[in-house]
């Protein structure tokens, strides 16, 4: 990377990096280490992003630093982890052993004294049943001993250290069940939180999956099976119904219906025969195809999508970052609240040390934030991972959080609004070229444009175009675009590239709705001059009335067009849709004017776009949305959110999911604080037992914030499906 010399990023696998508070602590140990510079990662994807001077530290000194901390760093980091899974871990056994010991201890207490209740109470000789609760707390406690004694190295105060104060102090003072049941609880409570983030992550993983293992090339007219991953640039790779495709790349021989549904989210099979683009990750459903690979293995869209995907969990949102500022003060505030309520009971007023410190410690066990710093990544990459599914690319958990705040969209017109299938429908020359030759020059300019008009143009011209020579190609981003045809430079674009406002054929074209596009002349020494006028049509998509109903009724307030177009076409594009506004004859840095001022006018303003032409309105925007991502890199890469396929009929679900996503954050947030302050004011009156403490404020609370989060996954796109437990609650 360039002007970073003295920097260096290095990722790292951190697999038992799961729990909510164990990012913190790593970020906060290894920060303290010179030459560590930015420590970033996600307790859900497990990877750690750590970036350093290389001068002053090493990799291999980082990862034993890590390790130090009491986690273990797998290599390489690349390698998806391929666990055992966290319900057969060491750490599940140990669980199971500490749980069968503490009810083993609960029966026996039960048998020999006829009550769950401590019937001797207080500091006395254990009871025979104590033995299995200290088994059960030494096994259960042998968890999180390592990471308790990293933190502590580390200097750090993690729950894993107030987990181990509360299990040895309640130890301390004879209350071996309480310290059992703390040591097996919490063992549970992480057991759970790895499960939450191993199921997250198994939906990434299900996307890997999808690039089949082997492929069959054909090389010096043979065919060879290879690994995928080992598809370069030019093979041509056969496929077979029921497989999956091994590669991006343009269909050379055959036709066949194609299932893109894992990269556009689109349910529908495609037919796509000789010279379609297809994706890596789609299936081929009959027939048969060989496609020729535009790009190495881990270029494909699929590997983009899910680097992204990965990249996005590791940014944090804003109430990402809150609840992290949170649970650095709460921690040590409660913390210090615990030896508070030991201290004033027991020095100030002489009240029994033991019954103060049970509850100093019940307090300790309230002083750990885990469900409340679990509660926002879960719910973030439980909606970043189900957005995925329908083919929606949300950029982290900042761009879903904006999302839910957006007031206005404003829609580009021509590929957005529009199918960007226009077409050509007339064709009015007013020069020495017939309409055949006009059409041959236009689209040997336009060949290269990526622009809806300009492959409209060359579909007209039916590759009468295409033995012309061509030089001096130049693009004229939402003008148009030129190029020396023999003897002369044509430039073919928009009306007002010469001063044509007046033409009368011009203005039937507009009134009619159709798109105006002159093609003009320069002859060498000679001066510029029209040489005809084509007028297109690109009807707007059935959709999009239905949709901008939508996204009205969800409470978006104002929706408008901005085009490049003339205003008859923009206006007439905006009618059919059914929006509030139409902004016309913007030229893409007038786009980006016309989003700041809706954001100054009314508010939070989502940009939707097909990236041409309107890519800086896209960055603009407080959230930019690409449409067809999948077809153009720079607007998957530049967006903050991209809908992979072309439909517009996923904004009311994006929307509506990041509502959803905003509200789940929220109740998450507000749940883990009110048990935990219902809990904490309990305590010291004597109202919450440890075990009570363990169980609602740490495992239940980790629980339920978890389940929470999992509901997004359940979205649907359409908005009378709504919320299955909603529908069930309404009938029931
Ligand atoms: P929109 O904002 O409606 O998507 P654009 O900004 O992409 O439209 O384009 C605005 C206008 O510029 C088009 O209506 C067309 O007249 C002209 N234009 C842009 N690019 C080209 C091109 N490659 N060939 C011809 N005309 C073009
Ligand atoms: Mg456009």
């Amino acid at each position: 990377m360039n002007g970073a010399r003295h920097r260096k990023l290095v990722e790292f696998r951190v697999d038992d990096m799961d729990c909510a508070s164990c990012l913190d602590t790593i970020r906060r140990g290894l920060s303290k280490r010179p030459g560590v510079e930015t420590v970033e990662g996600s307790p859900v994807s497990r990877r750690l992003e750590v970036s350093f001077d290389p001068e002053v530290v090493d990799e291999e000194t980082i990862r034993r630093e890590v390790g130090d901390l009491g986690y273990t760093v797998l290599i390489p980091a690349a390698e998806p982890g391929q666990g055992i899974g966290v319900w057969r871990s060491p750490r599940a056994y140990r669980t199971y052993i500490a749980g069968a010991l503490f009810f083993a201890g609960l029966a026996l207490r039960v048998l020999l004294h006829g009550s769950i209740v401590d019937s001797h109470g207080g500091p006395s000789w254990p009871a025979a049943e104590d033995l299995l609760f200290v088994g059960a707390a030494i096994v259960g406690a042998a968890n999180f001993l390592p990471r308790a004694i990293g933190a502590i190295r580390g200097r750090v105060l993690d729950m894993h250290v107030l987990m181990l104060l509360a299990v040895i102090g309640a130890a301390a003072i004879g209350e071996y069940m309480e310290a059992a049941a703390i040591a097996f609880l919490f063992s549970v409570a992480e057991l759970l939180e790895g499960f939450a983030s191993e199921r997250a992550e198994a939906s990434v993983r299900s996307l890997m999956e999808l690039s089949p293992e082997v492929a069959r090339v054909r090389r010096d007219g043979r065919e060879v099976t290879i690994r995928s991953a080992d598809v370069t640039a030019g093979d041509e790779v056969v496929v077979r119904p029921g497989e999956r495709i091994p590669a991006d790349g343009q269909i050379v021989d055959g036709h066949s219906a194609v299932d893109e549904s894992p990269i556009t989210g689109e349910a529908m099979p495609v037919e796509k025969g000789l010279g379609d683009g297809v994706y890596a990750g789609s299936i081929l459903h009959e027939g048969f195809l060989v496609v020729r690979s535009e790009g190495d293995a881990g270029d494909t869209t699929l590997a983009r999508m899910i680097r992204l995907i990965e990249e996005a969990e590791r940014r944090r949102s804003p109430s990402e970052r809150f609840v992290e500022r949170f649970a650095r003060y709460y921690t040590p505030a409660v913390t210090i609240g615990a030896v508070l309520v030991v201290a004033v009971p027991v020095f100030l007023f002489g009240q029994p040390f033991a019954m103060w410190l049970l509850r100093g410690l019940t307090l300790l066990v309230i002083a750990c934030p885990c469900a409340l710093v679990i509660s926002t990544p879960v719910s973030v990459v439980s909606a970043i991972t189900a957005a995925a599914r329908h083919g929606v690319l949300i950029k982290g958990g900042a761009s879903l959080e904006r999302m839910a705040d957006v007031r206005v969209v404003a829609f580009d017109k021509t590929g957005t609004l529009t199918h960007g299938r226009a077409e050509v429908t007339d064709v009015i020359t007013v020069a020495d070229l017939d309409r055949q030759t006009v059409l041959a020059i236009a689209s040997a300019v336009e060949a290269r444009s990526e622009h809806p008009i300009a492959r409209a143009i060359v579909r007209a011209a039916n590759g009468a175009g295409d033995d012309l020579e061509v030089t001096d190609f130049e693009s004229f981003p939402g003008r148009g675009a030129r190029a020396r045809v023999g003897p002369a430079v044509y430039t073919v674009g928009r009306p007002s590239l010469v001063d044509m406002d007046s033409d009368p054929q011009l203005a039937t074209l507009a009134a009619e709705g159709k798109t105006p596009v002159v093609v003009l002349r320069t002859p060498d020494g000679g001066d510029m001059s029209v040489v005809a006028i084509l007028g297109l049509t690109d009807p707007v998509r059935p959709v999009v009335p239905g949709v901008i109903r939508e996204l009205r009724d969800l409470g978006i307030q104002r929706i408008v067009v901005l085009s490049g177009d003339l205003r008859q076409a923009a206006e007439e594009a905006g009618r059919v849709a059914g929006v509030d506004d139409v902004w016309s004859r913007l030229e893409p840095a007038a786009k980006v004017e016309a989003v700041e001022r809706l954001e100054a006018e009314t508010g939070c303003t989502a940009m939707v776009g097909d990236g041409v032409n309107d890519a800086p309105a896209l960055a603009a925007a407080s959230v930019g949305i690409a449409m067809g991502a999948a077809a153009s890199d720079a607007a998957l890469e530049t967006a903050d959110i991209a809908v992979m396929g072309d439909d517009l009929a996923r904004l009311p679900y994006l929307y509506r999911l990041a509502r959803r996503s905003r509200r789940v954050i929220r109740q998450n947030i507000l749940a883990a604080l009110a048990v935990k302050v219902i809990l904490a004011i309990g305590v010291p009156l004597g109202w919450v037992s440890l075990i009570v403490a363990v169980l609602v404020g740490d495992m239940g609370a980790s629980l339920v914030v978890t389940v929470n989060a999992l509901r997004l996954a359940r979205v649907r796109e359409q908005a009378s499906e709504g919320w299955p437990t909603r529908e069930r609650t309404g009938t029931g």
